[in-house]
Formats: C-alpha cells, structure tokens, sequence
C-alpha cells in the first residue's frame, strides 16, 4: 500500500448524501487501459469497481489491439488472463481475487466468502468478504453493481433480456437483505454500459413477455408496443398471412430499454431513485469504445464490471 492509498484507507465512511451528490462518470487510464468509473461510488474508500472499456489491452480484434475479458473463440486464453491482470493492476487490487460465474441469463444469484475452485454457473455475485472482485462480463447486457453502503456488501449482477424478465436485480438485492441485513435505502446501484433504446430492437415476443410480468413494461418499449400485446394480434404471423407473398412489411417490432426496467425493479424493491446511477452510452452505438454483440453480429469481445471490498 503507498502512502495515497494509506491515507484514503484512513478516512471515515462516506455518508450516502455526499456519494450521490456526483452522479457522474469518469475514466481512469493505467496501464495501457481505461476504465470507466461511476462518481457516485469513487468516495467510498474500502469500494474498488470499474467497468472496461474497448481499447488496449492484449487481444487483437480487426487489426486492433482490444481489452478482451472474456472467453471467445478468436481470442487466446492466455490474452484474456493477462487482460485480467492488467485490469487487477489498473484497479490497484493485483492481491484481489476474481470471481466470474459461468453467466446464463438466469436470476440465480450466489454469495462467495471465498473464490470458487471452479466456475459455478450464475449470473448474480453477493460478497462482504474483502478481497474478493465480483465480475460480470457483457457486450449488450447491463451490468449492474449494488454497493451497501452501511453494511458493506456488493454485488455484481448480469442483466440482458432474459434475466430483467426473470427479475435478476431485484432478486440479488432480496438476496442482499436475507444474508446481509442490507437495507435498501442503503443500496448505491450503478448500471453500467449496455445496448440502448437507440438499438435494442426486439421482436414481438420479448414485448409479450414483459407485458405478462409487468404492470409497467410499456413505459420501458418504444414502437407499437399496445398493438404487439393487444389481444387482437396474439399471432405476428397471422398478421403477416393478410398480405400477398412478396409484399410483406418488415415483421412489427419494438425498442427496449433494459436499463429502465432493472431500474424500476430496484426502484420498487426500496431503493431511493437518488441512489441509482445509469451509464447513458449505448454499446451498439459506441463500437469505437465498447463491445456489442448486437452491433457486430457476435463477432466481438467481453466488458468487465468489476466491484469488490479491498483487502
Ligand atoms: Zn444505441
């Protein structure tokens, strides 16, 4: 520990007041790598997190040297372990563990005291023991963070379509409160950078999906939303049937925000709008800095959303 770090270990706890007085976003660069950074949580001293960005690091994509976390198949194992390295250097957390789960868009939300021998199927990480950095990979999906400011918890969650759906942020923070005591009033949430409404096209079953959960979905589409859910048109196909061969419109479809949905979970599960901070970047739209399935047609690499105690 150098003397700065020594002497931000020796400050007093941050009240929640003053860490949400900074809803802004900031990139840390070291070596070689950025790495982007929510405001709202770079006061809370015992707090390391981050969130990757594109460019550096040891992979090569298209000609470009890119900060690849996760396992792809153009892409080395030995790259993705010494991107990892480096982004533990970054953070200043090289004594930390890290802890990815074998993400599969469930709600299975898992609490470590201690890295998993092998990697455990799961797409949300709980933890309050210090050392260990709880990982969530993507490239479209939301990453989300959940910081207990009083009781010193965090977890890690993975958000895309099908985990929003099966409501993965607000069960992680049920999980929070069973095992931590955690109080939602005390929860900062960070959602990190993931597809947009700008770009998250999806077809008529996502939006009757949500609207089977949701008493809210509709706030979260844009498009003809109504008119996909409606029970006038419960077939799509039916309704491409009325007209001639050759001449169908393109299929309805809407734009979703994901982000907005995991926010209202968190939102209806207690925790103060004031403490939940969003990345407003769009990774379909920002190839140039972050990973998009979507946008590259699955040729792409992994963001990391880091969050843990130190040490
Ligand atoms: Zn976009």
């Amino acid at each position: 520990m150098n003397r700065a770090q020594r002497k931000q270990s020796r400050r007093p706890a941050l009240k929640l007041k003053e860490a949400y007085r900074a809803p802004a976003w900031r990139t840390r660069r070291a070596q070689g790598v950025q790495i982007l950074e929510s405001c709202a949580l770079e006061n809370i001293p015992w707090l390391v997190h981050g969130f990757t960005l594109r460019p550096g690091g040891a992979s090569v994509l298209d000609g470009k040297r890119v900060f690849n976390l996760g396992r792809t198949d153009w892409d080395t194992r030995e790259n993705v372990l010494a991107n990892r390295k480096k982004l533990l250097a970054a953070l200043g957390a090289e004594k930390m563990l890290l802890v990815s789960q074998r993400q599969f868009h469930s709600a299975l939300a898992r609490v470590f005291d201690a890295p998993p021998v092998v990697a455990l199927k799961g797409d949300a990480a709980l933890t309050r023991t210090p050392g260990l950095l709880l990982a969530v990979l993507t490239a479209d999906c939301v990453p989300i963070l959940l910081v207990d400011t009083k009781r010193r918890a965090v977890a890690a969650v993975h958000a895309g379509w099908r985990g929003t759906l099966k409501r993965v942020a607000e069960k992680t923070l049920g999980k929070m409160r069973m095992t931590f005591g955690t109080r939602p009033r005390d929860v900062l949430a960070v959602l990190g950078p993931g597809i947009g409404r700008c770009c998250y096209e999806v077809g008529p079953e996502v939006a009757q999906a949500f609207h089977s959960q949701f008493a809210h979905a509709k706030d979260w589409f844009d498009g003809p939303f109504e008119r996909l859910v409606s029970d006038d048109t419960p077939n799509p196909l039916q309704w491409l049937n009325m007209h001639p061969p050759g001449h169908q419109p393109p299929p309805p479809s809407v734009h979703l925000d994901l982000a907005a949905a995991s926010r209202w979970q968190l939102e209806s599960a207690g925790v103060p709008s004031a403490n939940i901070f969003s990345s407003a970047l769009c990774t379909a739209c920002r190839t140039d800095i972050f990973f998009s399935h979507r946008a590259e047609f699955g040729k792409t690499g992994r963001l990391m959303g880091v969050v843990g105690i130190r040490l």
